[in-house]
């Protein structure tokens, strides 16, 4: 860069933890080739992130506010929320922009993450590059993209038809449990799709427009080729490449500094122990809670299980309670959350229990632990089809007639990952070839180093 000045990269991200999670690692490996980042997230994640990144050198964050108007991120509708986003957010950025050209420290570009198509419409007024990051799986992206021009016909087919099944180039066919969930009515997040089809507006609007997405490019070739308009460009795993790295987290739930969890797995022998998590979102209902304490006592084996405090539906009084509780902490244990990415990385975890949001999927994946998947929402079905049909690494429980996955099946699909039948030992096999073919596209190097730097060189921050 000779006498040029410290490059600088702006990144926006959706205040959720699926989402700050691998833009804060994006924003490591932005910093390790001397870029400078100023990370931008609304306030109410922020404030309650645990901030080990803020004495990096090379980070700066800045907030915009979602508390206008007395607006309750907990009660109020989502769809209203991101409007506020969009509102505060907007605003905000533009002072932080004008700002940073007023001192002298404009910046290069800027990063935006998924459902924050404005940030790419503020950061052209004053005609700096914006780059979108999408923090999921190419596929996801070839299925929005594909049917793009036709989400009212899809989610009519969809409806009329439950044994509909959509084909897409790149894609194998995905029946309507597979989908994403905002193709299946009702669909309570009505801003997602609208906003998906302002996303690709904008990047029309580019000459050659470049995607970074949380893939491997070997991961998911054929998705990627088959988005032709735009270039898509794996730079993932987005995660810590070594698990007990904390130098730049941000959790939005407190992790216990003793960290017991690990010294307890620690005791248990190598594969034995079933980790459950349903990330950060997910609210079971307290009978599949109790559903899944039953399957995982019948099993015999240890287990770690992450039961967020605001994980459960009902949780007052005699509710709060599971009705088991004495004989689960005898053969496993409870935490309110963890580290997962240390915890997948440890030698005595041998199955994972989850509801495939793409961070968890991607990081099972890359420690090559085998899953038992459990999808909710959004794109958790998709993930959880490739797991299960493509991938090979997992099997997918499946709901009784009331929608509730009992305890017995639980039990069956633990027993067939973990178990000494032939379809889990070719299914544990898979997941160590995927994790050895994601550990390849993630080192110096791989591909997705690779593309990293063509990305940065393309800004003209050449880095060799
Ligand atoms: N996570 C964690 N500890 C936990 C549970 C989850 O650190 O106890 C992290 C996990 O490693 C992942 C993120 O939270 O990076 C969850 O993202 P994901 O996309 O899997 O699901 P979401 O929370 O968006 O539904």
């Amino acid at each position: 860069m000779g006498a040029m000045a410290e490059p600088k990269i702006l990144l926006v991200t959706v205040p959720a933890q699926g989402h700050i999670n691998p833009s804060l690692q994006l924003a490591k490996r932005l910093i390790h080739y001397g870029v400078h980042v100023t990370f931008m997230t609304a306030a109410s994640a922020f404030n309650r992130m645990n901030k080990t990144f803020t004495t990096t050198q090379g980070l700066s964050y800045a907030t915009f506010s979602d508390y206008d108007q007395g607006f309750n991120r907990r009660t109020a509708d989502l769809n209203l929320y991101m409007a506020e986003l969009r509102r505060c957010g907007s605003q905000a950025l533009r002072e932080l922009i004008v700002e940073s050209i007023n001192t002298g420290t404009r910046f290069n570009c800027v990063v935006y993450s998924l459902m924050l198509p404005w940030v790419a419409t503020v950061a052209r007024e004053f005609h700096i590059p914006a780059t979108f990051l999408w923090n999921q799986q190419a596929t996801l992206f070839n299925i929005y993209y594909q049917s793009s021009k036709r989400y009212e016909e899809v989610i009519e087919n969809g409806v009329k038809d439950p044994m509909f099944v959509m084909e897409l180039p790149g894609l194998p066919p995905l029946s309507r449990y597979d989908l994403p969930s905002f193709y299946i009515p009702p669909n309570p997040l009505a801003f997602v799709l609208p906003t998906l089809k302002e996303h690709f507006e904008i990047l029309d609007e580019e000459t050659n427009p470049k995607v970074l997405v949380n893939t491997i490019d070997e991961l998911e070739a054929e998705a990627m080729k088959a988005v032709d308009k735009y270039k898509l460009v794996g730079i993932g795993p987005l995660m810590p490449s070594n698990p007990n790295e904390t130098s730049i987290g941000g959790d939005i739930f407190k992790v216990s500094k003793e960290k017991k969890e690990m010294e307890w797995l620690n005791s248990k022998p190598k594969s034995s122990v079933i980790y459950v998590s349903f990330g950060s979102l997910a609210v079971l209902s307290k009978a599949q809670i109790e559903e899944i304490a039953k399957g995982l006592l019948e099993t015999g084996r240890p287990f770690l299980w992450v039961i967020r405090e605001d994980g459960t539906e009902q949780k007052t009084g005699e509710e709060k309670g599971l009705s088991c509780e004495e004989e689960l902490e005898k053969q496993g244990m409870i935490v309110p959350w963890c580290s997962q990415v240390e915890v997948l990385s440890h030698r005595s975890v041998g199955c994972f229990v989850t509801h495939c949001g793409w961070n968890s999927t991607f990081e099972s994946l890359v420690c090559g632990v085998p899953m038992v998947t459990f999808p909710q929402v959004s794109d958790q079905p998709t993930n959880s089809k490739l797991v299960e049909d493509v991938w090979k690494t997992g099997v997918r429980l499946t709901k009784n007639e009331e929608g509730l996955v009992e305890g017995c099946e639980i039990k069956r699909c633990l027993e067939l990952v973990m178990g000494g039948g032939e379809r889990g030992e070719e299914i544990r096999k898979n997941a160590k070839k995927l994790k050895e073919l994601t550990r390849e596209g993630a080192k110096e190097n791989g591909s997705s180093d690779k593309n990293l730097k063509a990305f940065l060189n393309e800004l003209s921050i050449n880095r060799q």
